[in-house]
């Protein structure tokens, strides 16, 4: 293989053990292969995240009351306290903490921790009031503030009253943005990822977003940034000027930098019980169960209108009800071949048939298996649980299908993720593994397929960026 200006420009024709795969040869014990594209992740919120407390190994109510106590003696006056990872699933009684729990170690200052989902969280009194949330504030439409018997708030958020919450909290500023992107993507190039996709821009401001993103992939940000825009940000009430949007797009370098098109959210995760599926959660009887976060016939409005935009669209499913709302929106606007559709947890061989009809795109996330198999089983039983991310049925359907991690809630290694998917952990159907060589090709040129960045990245052919990783045999 050559390579002149950071691109390929010869190859030798095909050959190694991973043969038929986008690979160079094999090095010794290593494989060269295309850099990993992490088609699916949050960018921006990664490097945010490293300043926050990290409750990943707290496994008892006890732990994370003493790991938040630690932090606040740590704070300055008046400072938020904020907390990532937090997962009341793995509690001995998986019940959620509460505010006046969280007020008894931290009465003063106000905290909010996050549920490793991102779909839940929990905030104490002084957050909750900084946020202008009394005692009778009503639930936001497609969210909830949980109560207890007698009506009172306990804290715990669900979906859009996490985001009420969390928009009280301090913005960072552009160059604090830069920092937190060029951090994210230091982290994701140490392991292999030389291209990623961030899934929400545009939740905090998209103008300083998209400024940061440009700053960051002009400063050297050594992963290649693309973006999936907020619906509201672009299409909303309070939408960015498109003559800006435009000049936005003018400015970046196609190749650094990218826009994609916009990104929906259909329902919520499994941990949280908000992913809208058919059936109920946790033993209990439903026709369906969870968090539609628009009706229907909004979803489908919003898909349409983009669509007439001129938009690629990505919407979030992750429960089988959910997945079949998206596949009508996608249905409607005449091609379903150029949307995207991330997560489809829970698929029924109809859907998958559905889907490869539609011809849409789909990512999965394996390393969600590794983290969260003890709550998916808690919430959906072992049975509905083992048949979750059916990826080796997607792609005998013919589906076009790219891995990723959605970090942060996870770690994000593609070398996790490609094991998930080949052998899947203890309690998941066996035979939805996929080989080692669809594992790494969803994790490179399907990533850049789920892009449109075909013509340029995924495989090391002539024509194409050298971005390649070493990967131990
Ligand atoms: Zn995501």
């Amino acid at each position: 293989m050559l390579i002149e200006d950071g691109w390929v420009t010869w190859r030798r024709p095909a050959g190694g053990s991973l043969d038929g795969l986008p690979i160079a040869r094999d090095l010794g014990g290593a494989e060269l292969v295309p850099g990993f594209i992490d088609a699916h992740c949050h960018i921006l919120p990664t490097g945010l995240d490293f300043a926050k407390l990290h409750l990943g190994q707290c496994s008892s109510r006890e732990a994370v009351i003493e790991a938040v106590a630690s932090r606040h003696s740590e704070l300055a006056p008046g400072e938020w306290l904020l907390a990532v990872h937090y997962d009341q699933t793995r509690f001995e009684d998986g019940v959620h903490l509460t505010a006046a729990e969280l007020d008894r170690v931290v009465p003063d200052r106000p905290v909010l921790l996050r549920h490793m989902n991102g779909h839940a969280g929990v905030a104490n009194r002084a957050a909750l009031k900084l946020a202008g949330v009394g005692p009778d504030e009503p639930d936001p439409s497609g969210g909830a503030f949980v109560r207890d018997e007698s009506g009172a708030l306990t804290g715990v958020l669900l979906e859009r009253a996490l985001d009420q919450v969390a928009k009280a909290t301090p913005e960072p500023n552009v160059e604090e943005m830069v920092d937190a992107i060029l951090a994210a993507g230091q982290a994701m190039h140490a392991l292999g990822i030389t291209c990623a996709t961030d899934m929400m821009t545009g939740y905090l401001d998209l103008e300083d977003e998209l400024t940061a993103y440009r700053l960051a992939s002009e400063r050297g940000c050594p992963v290649r940034i693309r973006l999936f825009l907020q619906w509201s940000a672009v299409l909303g009430p309070k939408a960015m000027d498109p003559v800006r949007l435009t000049e936005h797009m003018a400015a970046l370098d196609p190749l650094r930098c990218r826009i994609l098109g916009l990104k929906i959210f259909a329902d919520g995760a499994i941990a949280s019980a908000t992913a809208a599926i058919y059936g109920g959660y946790a033993g209990q009887e439903a026709k369906t169960s969870g968090q539609l976060i628009y009706s229907p016939e909004r979803l489908t409005s919003m898909v349409r209108v983009a669509d007439e935009a001129g938009w690629r669209i990505a919407v979030h499913s992750i429960g089988d009800y959910s997945t079949d709302l998206v596949m009508d929106a996608f249905k409607e606007t005449g091609h379903g071949d150029r949307h995207r559709l991330e997560h489809a947890m829970i698929l029924s061989d109809d859907q998958i048939a559905r889907l490869a009809d539609l011809g849409c795109h789909v990512t999965m996330q394996p390393e969600f298996l590794v983290q969260n198999g003890r709550a998916y089983r808690r919430q959906l039983g072992p049975e509905r649980a083992s048949r979750l991310k059916r990826a080796r049925s997607v792609l005998d359907a013919g589906i076009p299908l790219s891995f990723s991690s959605d970090r942060p809630i996870v770690a994000g290694s593609p070398v996790t993720g490609i094991a998930a998917a080949t052998h899947r952990p203890d309690g998941f159907d066996q035979s939805e593994n996929v080989t080692r060589k669809e594992a790494i090709s969803a994790y490179t040129l399907g990533g850049a397929i789920a892009n449109g960045d075909e013509g340029v990245m995924g495989s090391l052919n002539e024509g194409q960026v050298a971005d390649w990783t070493l990967l131990p045999a």
